[in-house]
């Protein structure tokens, strides 16, 4: 396979002292390791943090492609810990573009003096528990070893693009990239014939900037996904006021709400409970007002079957109503799962895009592609030529970034091994078995389900805590206790069966990657049931956790199974 054509590599040259032993490595730099180094130093330890990238940012470093921007209200997609932080940023948009998002990372760097303990561009390779002495052995990928009492892996859900899984890519003449590792230089698009492989919401973004721009865009769709106009703009100035007017208690509601950033018009009703006329009008104006409401504006759009066709029957409407040419709305249009399930996207002309005549929509479900020439690409049907192929084919999401870190646990056992079957852990925070390590956002958390920002903070805030009680108390050694976990996994699971999101072929479900299990792996049961969860085991005395004193012996306490699960 051809080496990915980015700008990206390691640049060797910056200045780095890295430690030989320190009280906890934090791997990542994006808005979790920057908070996570921020908050080990309110509480006094020693951090020190790797980054692959050359600079802090994570998904808004990597993630350059053209159309690029949160999905979640900016004014929401903020940390919420720093009173002046809040006050001093302002977002210029309803829905901020990657670069204003990357300089806020870079802001938050600046202000709070993060980058001092972080050596960028570079990659942590392996990570060892060592028993006898309950310390972390990290190296990474330029030679340095480090020994940690405590370990963070703040590496993102999606920060692992897949790679491109079509033969023939080292034949090709043209140049290719992804949107998950966009170059950091302008990709001549201009004049060019381009190829998008992928509809999800990276391609969703940045389909309809790249029609503009290039001489002709052909967009290869395995499968149609669901999208609502974002209808960005502005940020509303009165929205702005009534936010700023009390950002404790705005904050307050997202933790409090389902997905870490509450419905502004959900009507708490069912679908069903409702006439013909109310529901449309409700979802008219879900679709009217943007973000996520449409899956929530009634209560059971992702429970309940006949309510979830009726939001998918709606949006089928849209589709049709948008694109000119009944063929290719039929094609755009999802019906293989149900409404929601994958990720829904938000856009600005997606669908309108498709009514340009230098735009052309493959089906590859129809037509698949066999294979990529030198020339282009070329499907079950006829081939296609191009100068460039743009790759938005997602990401290996969440156990990803965790798998490729090679951590050996107890026993010199991998967590490549332990996960064989799909991931296992205790709230997404501890794993069995690998010792005083922390997860941030880790499988069976509600993670790539919430506003990310929330629950980035509310995790590294439970670590610090939880780590701030093993130095008070003297304690060397934390670990999930097994029966605690294997009871977690049990209630996620429930949890996601009752809902409609088992039915998809999502990247939730690992699905998109070949090969790897089946397992939905976040919870689902609601951000705000999940941080009681959380607080109610410390409360309980760190139910489900065992700990073990300096110098002492493992011991075993006795509340295993979590509090909510007695
Ligand atoms: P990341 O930002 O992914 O940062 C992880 C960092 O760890 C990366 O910089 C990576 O280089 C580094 N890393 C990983 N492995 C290693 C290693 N072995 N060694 C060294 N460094 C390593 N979420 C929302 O809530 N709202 C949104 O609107 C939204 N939009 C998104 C748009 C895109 C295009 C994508 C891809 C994701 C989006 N997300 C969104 C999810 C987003 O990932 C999170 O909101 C958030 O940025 C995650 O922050 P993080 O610090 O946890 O992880
Ligand atoms: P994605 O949702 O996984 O979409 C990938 C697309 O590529 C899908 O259409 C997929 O088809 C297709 N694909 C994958 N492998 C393929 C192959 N081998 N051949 C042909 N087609 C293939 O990835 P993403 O768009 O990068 O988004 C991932 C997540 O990142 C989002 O769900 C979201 O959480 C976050 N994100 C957010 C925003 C935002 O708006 N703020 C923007 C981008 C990303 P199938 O569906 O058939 O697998």
């Amino acid at each position: 396979m051809a080496d990915r054509d980015n700008s990206l590599a390691p640049s060797g040259s910056a200045t780095r002292t890295v430690p030989t032993t320190i009280d906890v490595v934090v791997i990542g730099a994006g808005f979790a390791g920057l908070y996570a180094h921020h908050k080990f130093r309110e509480i006094g330890l020693s951090a020190f943090g790797f980054e692959a990238a050359p600079e802090v940012g994570g998904t808004w470093f990597w993630n350059r492609y053209p159309g690029a921007r949160c999905d979640v209200e900016s004014l929401d997609y903020s940390y919420s810990f720093s009173q002046e932080l809040l006050d001093e940023w302002r977002w210029s948009e309803r829905f901020a573009t990657q670069p204003e998002i990357l300089s806020y990372a870079n802001h938050v760097a600046d202000r709070f003096d993060l980058r001092r303990e972080i050596a960028f561009d570079t990659r942590v390779i392996a990570a060892t528990f060592d028993e006898a002495a309950n310390r972390w052995v990290v190296r990474t990928d330029r030679g340095d070893e480090i020994r940690s009492r405590y370990l963070v892996t703040a590496v993102g859900s999606l920060s692992l693009p897949k790679a491109p899984e079509i033969a023939g890519l080292e034949d090709f003449q043209g140049r290719w990239v992804q949107t998950g590792a966009w170059p950091r230089e302008p990709v001549d698009v201009a004049g060019k014939r381009v190829a998008v492989i992928g509809t999800g919401s990276s391609g969703i973004q940045s389909i309809p900037i790249l029609a503009e721009q290039a001489a002709h865009l052909t967009v290869f769709q395995r499968t149609p996904n669901y999208s609502v106009p974002a209808h960005n703009g502005p940020v509303d100035p009165d929205y702005e006021a009534e936010v700023r007017a009390d950002y404790a208690e705005h904050h307050r509601q997202n933790r409090r709400s389902k997905g870490g950033v509450p419905s502004r018009i959900a009507t708490g009703l069912s679908a069903m409970a409702v006439s013909e006329e109310e529901r449309r009008a409700g979802f008219e104006k879900a679709w009217q007002f943007g973000t996520f409401s449409l899956q929530g504006v009634f209560n059971d759009t992702t429970t309940n079957l006949e309510s979830n066709a009726a939001a998918a029957a709606f949006v089928h409407d849209k589709i049709r109503a948008v694109v000119k040419d009944p063929a290719i709305a039929e094609k755009l249009i999802p019906r293989s799962y149900p409404f929601g399930t994958k990720r829904l996207c938000l856009d600005t002309n997606f669908y309108a895009t498709f009514n340009r005549d230098d735009v052309e929509l493959v089906d590859i479900r129809q037509t698949p592609i066999e294979r990529i020439t030198k020339g282009g690409i070329k499907t079950s049907e006829r081939e296609y030529p191009f100068d460039l192929i743009v790759f938005a084919t997602g990401f290996d999401a969440v156990t990803g970034p965790l798998l490729a870190l090679n951590l050996k646990g107890v026993g010199g056992r991998t967590l490549r091994d332990v996960w064989k079957d799909g991931p296992q852990s205790y709230l997404g925070l501890l794993i069995s078995g690998f010792p005083n390590l922390f997860t941030v956002n880790g499988p069976s958390s509600p993670s790539v389900l919430t506003n990310m920002l929330q629950s980035i903070e509310h995790h590294i805030d439970w670590i610090v805590e939880c780590i701030g009680h093993m130095e008070k108390d003297g304690l060397a050694r934390v670990e999930a206790d097994e029966a605690a976990q294997v009871a977690w996994a049990y209630e996620v699971a429930k949890i996601a069966d009752s809902t409609l999101f088992t039915k998809a072929d999502s990247w939730y479900m690992g699905a998109n990657v070949p090969g790897k299990p089946r397992v939905f792996m976040a919870y689902i049961g609601g951000f705000d049931r999940y941080v009681d969860r959380c607080e109610a085991i410390v409360q309980d005395g760190y139910t489900g956790l065992r700990f073990t004193p300096s110098g002492g012996t493992t011991s075993r306490q006795d509340r295993a199974v979590p509090a909510g699960a007695r």
